[in-house]
């Protein structure tokens, strides 16, 4: 089965970085070997898009931009719309990360809106979702993320190649507190089984699902080899040219 779904190591810079860090680690990232199993992407702060676009130019590494506004342009005082992103080279957007949940209050309904918006403009999703940890005390994680995923559903995509979902559980994204990867597979299965019941078997059949939340080079192939983890959001270990090489590889070797 994840035979066709091809693994995807993606890189969450969040508010990390200066130009010159920017290049230099793309620089790093380049010079690395090909990894011809598995795809990349980087998500820079929206400032860092032209360079980083720029830096890997010609490579096989990916762009992307961690948010988008729900509309095409405006007066939306320092928000950032598809065309914007797909303008300075990007290919993909984040959508619902939890810190943007978070910090800036957005509920299920805007980041429907926000998918829609960037598949309008050609931009592949991923849409963030996942339990906090009280949630997940109170035994609703499962209740938690089918709700994020429905609301998602009525505006993404039908084919499982135009986007992405990360599980992201709250509670080990930076903490440190990674996911078992017998957690982690249960919470894809359940997406993937809730996928090809409010979508279709084909969408839940061809669809990536990244497991985020304090990924690091020291467990990532453990979480890999789950059978409905099909790669990762990385924060924290992205910042690490060397960290995150061995983590696409590792995503390359399932
Ligand atoms: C993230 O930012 O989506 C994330 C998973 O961060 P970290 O890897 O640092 O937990």
């Amino acid at each position: 089965m994840s035979g066709e779904r091809r693994p995807l190591a993606a890189a969450n810079w969040k508010m990390h970085l200066l130009r010159a860090e920017a290049r230099a680690l793309c620089a790093a990232l380049r010079a690395a070997p090909p990894t011809p199993g598995a795809d990349a992407v980087i998500f820079p702060s929206h400032p860092l898009i032209s360079t980083v676009a720029e830096a890997l130019a010609g490579s096989e590494i990916e762009v992307g931009g961690q948010d988008l506004h729900p509309e095409d342009s405006g007066a939306h005082t320092g928000e950032v719309s598809g065309a914007q992103l797909v303008d300075a080279g990007c290919r993909w957007a984040i959508v619902g990360h939890s810190e943007r949940r978070r910090d800036h209050g957005e509920d299920d309904a805007l980041v429907a809106k926000k998918l829609a918006a960037a598949v309008r403009h050609g931009l592949r999703p991923v849409l963030c979702l996942g339990e906090t940890r009280e949630e997940r005390r109170a035994g609703e994680t499962f209740a938690v993320i089918e709700r994020q995923l429905s609301a998602a559903l009525a505006t993404a995509p039908a084919d499982g190649a135009s986007w992405v979902i990360a599980y992201e559980p709250v509670w080990a994204i930076g903490t440190g507190d990674v996911a078992t990867p017998e957690q982690a597979q249960e919470a894809h299965a359940f997406l993937r089984e809730r996928l090809a019941a409010l979508g279709s078997p084909a969408l839940a059949a061809s669809l990536r699902l990244l497991y985020g939340g304090s990924v690091k080079p020291d467990n990532a192939a453990e979480l890999i080899a789950q059978p409905d983890v099909d790669g990762f959001l990385v924060g924290g270990a992205s910042l690490d040219a060397g960290k995150f090489l061995a983590i696409i590889h590792a995503c390359a070797r399932r």
